[in-house]
C-alpha cells in the first residue's frame, strides 16, 4: 500500500510508465501490497494477524514480554507509523504516549480504538476496604476513584469487541478484502468463544473467594469475567516501585485473606513480588501473562496466553 522511497528515484515519466505496466500486470491489489498495520502492543498485533490473515503485515510497537506502561516511542516507531495504512491501539489511556506519537509522525490514516463500545471497569476504591484508615492515608499509590481500567483484553468476551473493531477497521482500510476479513473474524470469534467457555469451566472449580497476588492491577477484567480476587503491589500502571505503606498493607492483606499464591508477570519486574514472597513465606507459583505475549511457546498467542493463565491459576489454587 505504501511504496517505499528507495535511493533510486525514477523520473516522473519513467514512474508513470512503471505504474502503467504494474497496473496492467496486476489488475487487483498485488500480493506484495499487503495492508501495513501498526498495533501498539503484542496482544493487539496477534488479533490483527488473525483477522487480517494473508492481506496484512502487522508491526507491534511494543513487542513480546515488554511493558506498555513504561514505554517511550523511538524514531523507528515514528517511521513505522509513517508507512502505515492502519493504526490499532487499546485506548482507555493504556498508551498515554500515543497521541503525541501520532502527532510526531505524518500518519493521518484511520485509527482503530480496540476498546471502542466497551464499558470500562472503573476503579472504585474497592482495593481499600480491607485496610485501616492509617494505611489508606499513607498509601502513596492510590488510584483515583473512577479511573477507567484499560486491561479489558483480560476478559475474552470483551476481547470479542476488540476483534469486531479490528475487523471494521480493516474493512475501512481495504474494502476489496471485506469478505475475507468478515470470515476470518467470525472464525476467530468462534475460537475465542470456545476458549472462554473452557476457562470458565476450569476456574468454576475454584473457590471464588481465593485471592491471588500479581505484579500490578492488570486482572480486574479477568476477575470480573471468571471470578477470583486479585491484589497487586503496583496500581493499574507500572511506573515505579510501590511505597513502604502499600507493601505493608499488602502483607496484611495476604495474612488476613489466606492468600495461597503469588505470581510474577511476564512484563513487570519481579522485585516487588520477590519481596512479598520473602516477607510472607509464600511461594511464587509461576508467571502470568498480563500486558504482553510471550516471545515463543503457548503464550505467544492471545488465546494461548489466556489458556496458560487459567491453567496456572487452576494448578496453584485447586485442592
Ligand atoms: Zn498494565
Amino acid at each position: 500500500m505504501n511504496p517505499s522511497a528507495g535511493r533510486y528515484r525514477p523520473s516522473q515519466l519513467t514512474l508513470a510508465a512503471l505504474l502503467l505496466a504494474a497496473s496492467a500486470l496486476c489488475p487487483a491489489v498485488g500480493a506484495a501490497e499487503r495492508v501495513q498495520v501498526v498495533a501498539s502492543f503484542s496482544i493487539l498485533a496477534d488479533m490483527v494477524d488473525n483477522v487480517g490473515g494473508e492481506h496484512v503485515d502487522v508491526t507491534p510497537l511494543i513487542g513480546a514480554d515488554s511493558d506498555a506502561h513504561s514505554y517511550s516511542p523511538s524514531p523507528g516507531d515514528v517511521r513505522a507509523l509513517s508507512g502505515a495504512d492502519l493504526v490499532v491501539f487499546n485506548g482507555l489511556n493504556f498508551e498515554g504516549w500515543m497521541d503525541r506519537l501520532l502527532e510526531t509522525s505524518d500518519y493521518r490514516g484511520p485509527r482503530v480504538t480496540a476498546t471502542r463500545h466497551i464499558t470500562p471497569l472503573r476503579h472504585a476504591g474497592q482495593h481499600h476496604h480491607d485496610r485501616d484508615d492509617a494505611s489508606r492515608e499513607a498509601d502513596d499509590r492510590s488510584i483515583p476513584e473512577g479511573v477507567a481500567d484499560p486491561h479489558a483484553w483480560q476478559d475474552m468476551t470483551r476481547a470479542g469487541t476488540y476483534v469486531t473493531n479490528i475487523r471494521d477497521g480493516l474493512i475501512d482500510a481495504d474494502s476489496a478484502h471485506a469478505a475475507d476479513y468478515r470470515a476470518n473474524a467470525e472464525a476467530y470469534l468462534a475460537r475465542l468463544d470456545r476458549a472462554d467457555n473452557a476457562i470458565r469451566d476450569q476456574l468454576n472449580e475454584l473457590d471464588d473467594e481465593a485471592t491471588i497476588i500479581t505484579g500490578h492491577d492488570s486482572f480486574g477484567y479477568f476477575a470480573d469475567a471468571y471470578g477470583l480476587h486479585f491484589r497487586a503491589p503496583e496500581g493499574m500502571a507500572t511506573s515505579s516501585a510501590p511505597g513502604a505503606a502499600r507493601m505493608a498493607a499488602l502483607v496484611d492483606t495476604i495474612r488476613q485473606r489466606n492468600v495461597e499464591a503469588l505470581f510474577y508477570e511476564n512484563m513487570t519486574s519481579p522485585g516487588t513480588v520477590d519481596q512479598l514472597a520473602e516477607e510472607t513465606g509464600l511461594p511464587v507459583a509461576g508467571t502470568l501473562y498480563a500486558d504482553a505475549l510471550a516471545d515463543d511457546g503457548e503464550a505467544s498467542s492471545y488465546i494461548g496466553m489466556m489458556r496458560h493463565n487459567a491453567r496456572l491459576l487452576h494448578r496453584a489454587l485447586a485442592d
